[in-house]
């Protein structure tokens, strides 16, 4: 129960790698906000599911609705979340999405999109998160790059350009927030089964396979280990890191 007395808010919590932070930090005996946003009706039934099985495993939980691009939204968000457990201690930025296509077929709005909901989402959530984090003297923010960020990908330079940017984001914010207690860290995902990738062709995901030394797509819970592991306090000297996780990619 590494996690024991901490607050965690885990953005686009309500289905694949976020859900799995959730549950993986509630386990450890944090309290959990997992966020979610109303798009549709089926991303509040999923993130309904995900509180309702952290209360059955006898974890405080609390789902809270924001678009993460939309500043508004994310300050009241993080408000919600202090005024319930009376701080915040664990930010995971994990809300994010693709809009795959060749630069030359990119419409600007697919750019915007991904920009703004990887990128512009994690400026504003960590911004929001640092005040309650300074005030407790103690923080971790893990925000989900991907190996897009760090070699590239075709068909992704919107969503490569935006993970880039978390990289380069997480590891100037360690340097202005480190002397306060806070740690910035990112974890950069290979392939890993979630419904962004089970959309993508199966000729696709062979090929990703046969780039993996593992021989395998990575699963949720693989990554939520890694996470749960930089926000303990087990990791209390490494900040400014980007870490791979991508089964040998
Ligand atoms: P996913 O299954 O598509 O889930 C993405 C989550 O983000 C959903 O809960 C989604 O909510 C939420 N979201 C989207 N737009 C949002 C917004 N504007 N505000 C708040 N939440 C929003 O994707 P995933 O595979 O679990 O990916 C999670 C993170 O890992 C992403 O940042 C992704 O880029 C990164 N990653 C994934 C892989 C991979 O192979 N799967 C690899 C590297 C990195 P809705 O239900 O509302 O859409």
């Amino acid at each position: 129960m590494d996690l024991e007395g901490r607050v965690a808010l885990i953005t686009g919590a309500s289905r694949g790698i976020g859900r799995a932070i959730a549950l993986k930090l509630g386990s450890m005996g944090a309290r959990v906000a997992v966020n979610y946003v109303a798009a549709d009706l089926q991303n509040e039934v999923d993130a309904r599911e995900v509180v309702a099985t952290l209360e059955q495993m006898g974890v405080d939980a609390l789902m809270v609705e924001a678009d993460v691009r939309d500043g508004e939204a994310v300050k009241g968000m993080i408000d919600a979340v202090v005024s319930r457990w009376d701080g915040l201690h664990i930010l995971v930025n994990n809300a994010g999405i693709t809009r795959d296509t060749l630069l030359l077929r990119m419409s600007e709005q697919a750019w915007d999109d991904v920009i703004d909901i990887n990128l512009r989402g994690t400026y504003l959530c960590s911004k929001h998160a640092l005040k309650p984090m300074m005030r407790g003297g103690w923080g971790r923010i893990v925000s989900l790059s991907s190996v897009a960020g760090i070699i590239g990908n075709p068909g992704q330079t919107n969503y490569s350009a935006a993970k880039a940017g978390i990289i380069a984001f997480s590891r100037s914010l360690a340097r202005e927030v480190g002397s306060r207690g806070i740690t910035v860290n990112a974890v950069a995902p290979g392939y890993i089964r979630t419904q962004m990738t089970d959309v993508l062709p199966e000729e696709i995901r062979n090929r990703f396979v046969e780039m993996i030394a593992l021989r395998r797509p990575g699963q949720p819970e693989e990554v939520a280990e890694l996470v749960a592991f930089l926000a303990s306090d087990r990791a209390s000297y490494i900040t400014g890191q980007v870490i791979g996780i991508d089964g040998g990619m």
